[in-house]
């Protein structure tokens, strides 16, 4: 039933120029899951995150989350409605500390947004006892509590992409959209990222994973939806889509 589905968009279409990169595209997410979003590269994966964050808007189409139409509202108040996302290279402030980074994420606010809050603001308002708290455990279940005070700029790129996941969890989301969270991640961390998906997924935090390690999304999603040319070449269990021949021909075709 509808009820079941925390994310439910149908018909998107953004084009960019002569390129369709997402031509009425369907995404479903249901509550509670962890589902894949694979495909080629060029598919659309990204562009539909972008629109489904509202970084971009559709041309045409529809996204539900919760049951609420979010097309027409600003990253802002998506993240504030509980939909929080992640990007492909970790976009951190290297010149602000670890903990800086979290607490801006309890401002609500994400990748450019965080950016213009910061010139807007002209500072960081760090001085909030109750999200310092929030922050310090969320670092600590990920291993990153004595990095606190250094800057985010020291971190490998492994550790900056857990700390975008961290930073994802401050403003308490029930959805997190995860680009390729393990690009450029050596393999134990992937390990680890994997682990805290898992836990806090059944703690009630939905996910939605773009990601081309299939290890990865194999093991993880209980739904995998693939993408191909802007458009959907299937949705299923992951059983059901390693074995897909039309998936195999369109990794295959590239
Ligand atoms: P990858 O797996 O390589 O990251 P993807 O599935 O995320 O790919 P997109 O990045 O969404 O694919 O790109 C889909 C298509 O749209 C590509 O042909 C890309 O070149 C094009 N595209 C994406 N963003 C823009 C843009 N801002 N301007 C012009 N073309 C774009």
């Amino acid at each position: 039933p509808e009820t079941d589905l925390l994310l439910n968009a149908k018909d998107l279409c953004k084009s960019f120029g002569g390129i369709r990169a997402v031509d009425r595209a369907a995404i479903q997410v249901a509550r509670g899951s962890i589902t894949g979003l694979i495909g080629p590269n060029g598919a659309g994966k990204t562009t539909l995150f972008n629109l489904l964050s509202s970084f971009i808007y559709p041309d045409a189409g529809e996204i539900c989350f919760d049951g609420m139409p979010i097309q027409t509202l600003s990253p802002y108040r998506i993240a504030q409605a509980g939909l929080v996302r992640t990007f492909q290279v970790a976009r951190v402030l290297s010149r602000l500390s670890v903990l800086e980074n979290m607490l801006l994420g309890a401002q609500n606010q994400t990748g450019e947004n965080i950016v213009r809050a910061l010139f807007r603001s002209g500072q960081v308002r760090v001085e909030e006892r109750h999200n310092r708290e929030r922050a310090m455990s969320i670092l600590e279940s990920v291993g990153l509590a004595a990095k606190a005070h250094d800057y985010a700029g020291a971190l490998s790129g492994g550790q900056r992409k857990l700390l975008e996941l961290a930073r994802a969890l401050m403003p308490q989301p029930r959805l997190i959209l995860l680009d390729e969270p393990a690009a450029g991640v050596n393999p134990t961390l992937i390990g680890q990222i994997c682990e805290h998906i898992v836990e806090w997924n059944r703690e009630g935090i939905s996910f939605l994973v773009i990601e081309h390690n299939m290890d990865v999304i194999m093991s993880l999603c209980d739904r995998i939806w693939v993408l191909a040319e802007g458009r959907n070449l299937a949705n299923g269990s992951p059983a059901e889509i390693q074995r897909n021949p039309k998936v195999l021909t369109a990794y295959l075709g590239e």
